[in-house]
């Protein structure tokens, strides 16, 4: 224990001058005591995790590590795993330290197997003390690195679900914060656990080619080290750690071990950014460069503030390097990432220059706290957090950052919503593409849009963008709703006008109030999603007169005093068995359109629609009702067809014939001429317009015939029935 003690306090004297070594002396004594004869899985005394974890932090931090960082790095445990009470830590070292210790604490009940809906809300939790401070999320890393080191002593259900849990939530997590030495350790710890064959496996093939590999890496380097020597470029030239992890995925995405492995490379590190694009010039000087394979980071920085060129070149034997350039603190950010810019003056606040840096991920995540649904938080953390960018370009070369797999519909949101939502096409590199193209680093993207357009149900199978996907989403809810406020809208007015009854607006509002809806709009809405009946609502609004209640209980053609009487043909408003006759005038059969009129003491006559006798103010619109054909096979309806022509002899006989051979009845016929001209008329029975079409083209084919007309004529307004009798 004494010497546990001894070699942090010589580590961080040696590393982190400015923490007092005097207070972590106490921290370290006080968490000791309280852990007492507590021991971790392993064996060793429990205060070896605290300390364990300070370490990482200061190998995380080094100079910048602060005292009560340190310290609360060993107290982390002391609340969650002993009986003190917070208020002891905050008595002994004060609230800095008692705060970030119970921040951790916190953080140490949230799992994140569960339910979706919880697992969005630990996640705004444990965002939420992120933004608070910083330190927080250090010290749940460091604890989370240590205790994955050590996973190995745990029982084999906690194993596999801490390393679940590493996998998918910690490993993100350090990967959007720039940290990719622990992002790297999560996977490759959780990879060994979760897939142990494939990791034994990567690692026997890895060994296999190691010697050989390293011999041909010594010597580009050599020669590169030369290089940079001669240009007098002060340079470092190193290897890259190994990822099994990357490899691993590389290799379910279907890429075979060699052409991976062969990729590890090296990495060259130089004092100022001027020094790296003047190595760059010596690597392309002396190796090929492989077209398509330079990326410029410290131009355009990744969103997780990591920066370096990257290319890769071919050596004269044909092997492929490739290598990275960059300055110490570009290393250290690659590295480390938002820990490489904290400072302790700060406190551990994310400051809006060092957020901007992350692309605004911690602001962000503090507004989507705010307004979203819990699938829609997680559906922006999956972005924000799991995805791979993708750099594209506007027609003016501004540069847009993109989650991978984003389309030139994302790209259009992302220049303006306005933008997204009128956007009908799109053209990458001077090319229509596809709406569900997938967007490639350098595309440059211009976007085709038309005030008429509008956001489709179908975008959001291919939108990448949380931002976007929520958009679309409010859209196509705006829109629906407008829909059906639209037709409950019409529903009530249909049926208030066929109730004869005109409601002031004000009794509208009231009545919507009366039935639980905070406005008219809400009714309308309501009413078209059969969350209210119409009765329901006409109730509130008709005044309840005699009697008339229940007669409109029966139906609103009985509240006007029509009998119901047995009638084939037609069905009027959905109701069977309503008294109907079929107007006269105009004679509809099954397939016109036609328009129901309400007839005093006569019920419903149907008239075509096209008949002049419903036309504008001939009728109340009121008295009009909608009515649907519903005749069964047997029914005919008579017809009365007037022909013209040219007289000649057997004229009638021969359209009689023509009739005839088309299986009609002919119930009149009749013929007379006057100065060559002849005029007929039949009456023919057909069951519907498809074979009254059939009938009018056969008699228009008989020789002599110039015209074939449906007899269609103006009824009197003043003596309507009688005209309508008439014929
Ligand atoms: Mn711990």
């Amino acid at each position: 224990m004494a010497e546990l003690r001894a070699s942090l306090l010589a580590a961080l004297d040696e590393r982190a001058p400015r923490v007092d070594r005097d207070r972590v002396a106490a921290c370290f004594d006080f968490a000791a005591q309280a852990h007492g004869g507590q021991r971790r899985m392993s064996g060793e005394p429990f205060v070896s995790h605290s300390v364990a974890v300070c370490l990482i932090l200061l190998d995380l931090l080094d100079a910048r590590l602060d005292t009560p960082l340190a310290c609360a790095a060993l107290l982390h445990d002391v609340v969650e795993d002993t009986d003190v009470p917070i208020a002891d830590v905050e008595k002994r070292f004060g609230r800095e330290v008692a705060g970030l210790v119970e921040g951790v604490t916190k953080l140490a009940g949230l799992h994140f197997d569960s339910r979706e809906a919880e697992q969005a809300e630990n996640f705004r939790k444990m965002l939420l003390s992120m933004s608070r401070d910083l330190r927080v999320i250090f010290i749940k890393l460091a604890d989370r690195l240590h205790n994955m080191r050590t996973i190995e002593f745990l029982p084999p259900p906690k194993i596999q679900r801490i390393s679940v849990e590493t996998r998918d939530i910690y490993a993100p997590l350090a990967h959007r914060l720039g940290m990719a030495g622990i992002k790297r350790e999560f996977e490759d710890l959780s990879l060994k656990v979760l897939d142990s064959g494939a990791y034994q496996e990567l690692a026997r093939r890895i060994q296999t080619r190691r010697a050989e590999r390293e011999t041909f890496l010594a010597g580009v380097r050599l020669r590169l080290e030369e290089g940079l020597r001669a240009a007098g470029i002060k340079a470092e030239v190193m290897g890259r750690p190994k990822h099994f992890y990357s490899i691993y995925a590389k290799m379910r995405a279907g890429r075979d071990f060699e052409s991976i492995y062969d990729l590890f490379g090296l990495r060259i590190v130089v004092h100022t950014r001027n020094d790296c694009y003047r190595a760059l010039g010596v690597v392309h000087d002396r190796f090929t460069p492989v077209a398509d394979r330079f990326k410029d980071y410290i131009a355009t920085p990744k969103s997780n503030m990591y920066q370096s060129l990257h290319t890769t070149v071919l050596t004269e034997a044909g092997e492929m390097v490739e290598v990275q350039i960059r300055t110490r603190e570009m290393h250290r950010t690659a590295e480390t990432g938002i820990a490489a810019h904290y400072v302790y003056k700060q406190g551990g606040r994310v400051d809006e220059e060092l957020d901007a840096k992350l692309g605004g991920f911690v602001a962000q995540t503090a507004d989507w706290q705010r307004t979203t649904s819990d699938d829609e938080y997680m559906d922006f953390l999956r972005t924000a957090l799991y995805q791979e960018e993708v750099f594209a370009y506007t027609p003016r070369r501004e540069l847009k950052r993109l989650p991978k797999g984003a389309t030139p519909l994302d790209f259009a949101f992302l220049i303006h919503t306005e933008v997204g939502q009128h956007t009908v096409g799109a053209r990458v590199n001077g090319e229509l593409v596809p709406l569900r193209y997938e967007l490639r680093n350098g595309d440059t993207v211009e976007i085709i849009t038309s005030p008429q357009a509008q956001p489709h149900d179908d975008w959001l199978q291919f939108l990448r963008t949380a931002g976007a996907r929520t958009k679309v989403r409010h859209w196509l809810r705006q829109r629906r709703h407008a829909d059906s406020v639209a037709l409950g809208r019409e529903m009530l007015e249909r049926e208030l006008k066929r109730l004869r009854h005109r409601p002031e607006e004000a009794a509208l509002e009231e009545a919507a109030k009366a039935l639980g809806c905070a406005d008219l709009e809400t009714l309308h809405a309501r009413l078209a999603e059969g969350q209210l009946s119409i009765t329901q609502v006409v109730r509130r609004l008709v005044p309840e007169k005699e009697g008339f209640a229940e007669r409109l209980a029966k139906g609103p053609l009985e509240a006007l005093g029509i009998a119901r009487k047995e009638a084939g043909g037609i069905r009027v408003q959905g109701l069977d068995n309503v008294m109907v006759s079929f107007a006269r005038c105009c004679q509809p059969v099954p397939g016109d359109r036609v328009v129901g009129i309400v007839t005093l003491g006569r019920g419903v006559s149907v008239h075509r629609q096209d008949c002049p006798n419903t036309f504008g103010d001939r009728v109340a619109p009121e008295r009009r009702v909608p009515v649907d054909w519903h005749s069964g096979p047997g029914e005919t309806f008579p017809v009365r067809l007037v022909v013209y022509g040219h007289d000649r002899t057997s004229l009638l006989a021969d359209i009689a014939k023509a009739i005839a051979a088309t299986a009609v009845n002919i119930r009149t016929a009749g013929m007379a001429s006057e100065d060559q001209t002849a005029r007929g008329v039949f009456v023919v029975e057909v069951q519907h317009l498809a074979k009254l079409q059939e009938v009018m083209g056969a008699i228009r084919k008989v020789k002599g015939v110039s015209r074939v007309d449906r007899r269609q004529r103006l009824i009197r307004p003043s003596h309507p029935r009688r005209a309508a009798g008439e014929a």
